[in-house]
């Protein structure tokens, strides 16, 4: 295929339309394939945001229990003393108030006896129970020494009133026999309070639970919540089985908002931190882009379109005078100008190539006759009857064309004199026997054409001469008494 029939082939209304579409498919799937994974790249990149801010918050959170049991380590060495010395523990009041100004978190510092009962208090208040309820205080250990407990204590069952999160250094005796407690107290509020000193955006959420799923602070407030068990994430039956870090994505039953969260367990201590980002607003500016791409893409598919139906629509109109410009508008084959160009090109070929070139002049024989008898109409069909014989008989290498009136002529390349005779001897037989031309009242017409050939010689530099040539071959062939074919001398 060369460059002008793929030019015409791609200038096909279904296969520029069907390129075009296919071109437009492709580069939609891409765009779209592209944006999903830059939408998971996005969703990829908040989880990671989400997971360094809960660690940070569970860094941040532990460093008020770390300061907590640095505290509860030296009373509780205090204590030891004490016990070993028999003094009465009540004694340490001072030490505990000290204590209790330095680490704003904490609301009480007490001591409990061998039998949990508070003995002192860093600050004086009106207790609703005069033992506790820790844990420890209902079960045996089997170390003796000192040991940390930590354990979240909701309103009711706390000695204040308050929820509040209670740790302890337990000093145990040789048996595993509580002897003597310290435990600091950390409200909750201030829990609340802390995690409220962090801003956050529109409906994204820090939160800090027990180990058991029990939420402690969250930001935005929720008061009421507060205490309450938090779901667990996707997947997971409760909290306990979740050590270290983890992300994932849900649904607040609250608000129906999909949120991104990271998840991360305190080192040392029984709380897990989790920061939740919206979702949407994670995605707002891929959302954003995506929508740009999309109004671009559906921009270009309809200007691409209708640049495309303009240039078909273009291209149609130029083939279509082109087509009105080279052809004979009453037999549909070329006209004079378009046969007398084409007769200058090839006269040119042939002499390139030194390849044989005849021309026919064709008359139809007495056609004026036929025009008196059977009107004009009439003979307009003889005229298109001898164009139909020509495009019937003549190759498709040969150029056949009406000069004007009833007279035509054949351009016949790589065709010598002998084979030109031939072809107009078969075409003259063909018009003489038709019997496809007819009058009005469907008379059969009868006609015949006579033929001059002249075969390209060195002595015709121009088409031109080539043509006179074959005219005089006509003439003769007329004055040797028409229906016949003549060769030029
Ligand atoms: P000869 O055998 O010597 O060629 O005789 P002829 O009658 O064909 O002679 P001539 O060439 O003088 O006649 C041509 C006639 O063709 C004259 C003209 O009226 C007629 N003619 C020219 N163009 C058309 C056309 O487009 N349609 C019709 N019906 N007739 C045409
Ligand atoms: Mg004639
Ligand atoms: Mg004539």
């Amino acid at each position: 295929m060369n460059s002008s029939s793929f030019q015409r082939f791609l200038a096909r209304p279904v296969i520029a339309y069907g390129l075009l579409i296919c071109l437009l498919i492709a580069m939609g799937t891409w765009l779209a394939y592209d944006f999903s994974r830059e939408r998971e790249r996005s969703v990829a990149e908040t989880s990671r945001m989400a997971l360094h801010k809960s660690q940070l918050l569970s860094s941040l959170f532990g460093d008020t229990f770390i300061s907590a049991d640095y505290i509860l380590r030296d009373v509780a060495d205090h204590i030891e003393s004490a016990l070993a010395r028999k003094l009465p523990l009540a004694d340490l009041t001072p030490l505990l108030a000290r204590k209790l100004a330095t680490v704003p978190a904490l609301t009480q510092l007490a001591i409990l006896d061998d039998k949990c009962v508070f003995t002192a208090m860093g600050k004086s208040v009106t207790l609703r129970f005069n033992k506790s309820n820790q844990r420890f205080c209902s079960t045996r250990n089997n170390e003796p020494g000192q040991s940390l407990h930590i354990q979240y204590m909701p309103a009711e069952k706390s000695a204040s009133g308050n929820a509040v999160v209670v740790l302890s250094r337990v000093i145990y005796s040789k048996q595993g026999e509580v002897q003597a407690a310290v435990m600091a107290v950390i409200s909750l509020d201030y829990a609340q309070r802390w995690i409220e000193t962090f801003s956050i955006s529109t409906y994204d959420i820090l939160t800090i639970l027990d180990q058991d799923g029990i939420l402690i602070a969250r930001n935005p407030p929720l008061l009421k919540y507060l205490g309450n068990r938090a779901p667990p994430p996707p997947g997971k039956t409760s909290f306990d089985h979740i050590r270290g870090t983890m992300t994932f994505i849900t649904q607040s039953p609250m608000d129906g908002r999909e949120r991104i969260f990271g998840l991360s367990r305190l080192e040392k201590f029984p709380f897990i931190t989790i920061v939740g980002y919206d979702k949407e607003a994670a995605l707002k500016s891929w959302q954003q882009r995506a929508w740009q791409f999309s109004c671009g893409y559906l921009a270009l598919v309809f200007l691409s379109i209708a640049f495309l139906h303009a240039h078909l629509h273009t291209i149609a109109q130029s083939q279509t005078l082109n087509i009105l410009a080279t052809t004979d508008e009453l037999t549909g084959i070329a006209n004079r100008r378009y046969l007398l160009k084409s007769g200058e090109q090839e006269i040119v070929r042939a002499m390139r190539y030194e390849k044989p070139l005849s021309v026919l002049m064709i008359d139809i024989d007495l056609f004026k006759a036929i025009n008196d008898s059977w009107g004009h109409h009439t003979g307009d069909r003889v005229i298109r009857n001898v164009a139909d014989q020509m495009r019937a008989i003549l190759r498709s290498v040969d150029i056949c064309g009406r000069l004007g009136g009833e007279e035509f002529t054949a351009i016949l390349p790589e065709t010598d004199a002998q084979g030109a005779f031939a072809l107009a001897e078969r075409l003259r037989l063909a018009v003489a026997n038709s019997e496809d031309a007819r009058a009005d009242d469907g008379q059969v017409i009868r006609h015949s054409i006579s033929v001059g050939i002249a075969t390209l010689s060195p002595d015709d530099s121009r088409f031109e001469t080539l043509l006179k040539r074959s005219d005089l071959a006509l003439y003769q062939a007329k004055e040797n008494g028409r229906n016949r074919v003549q060769t030029a001398s």
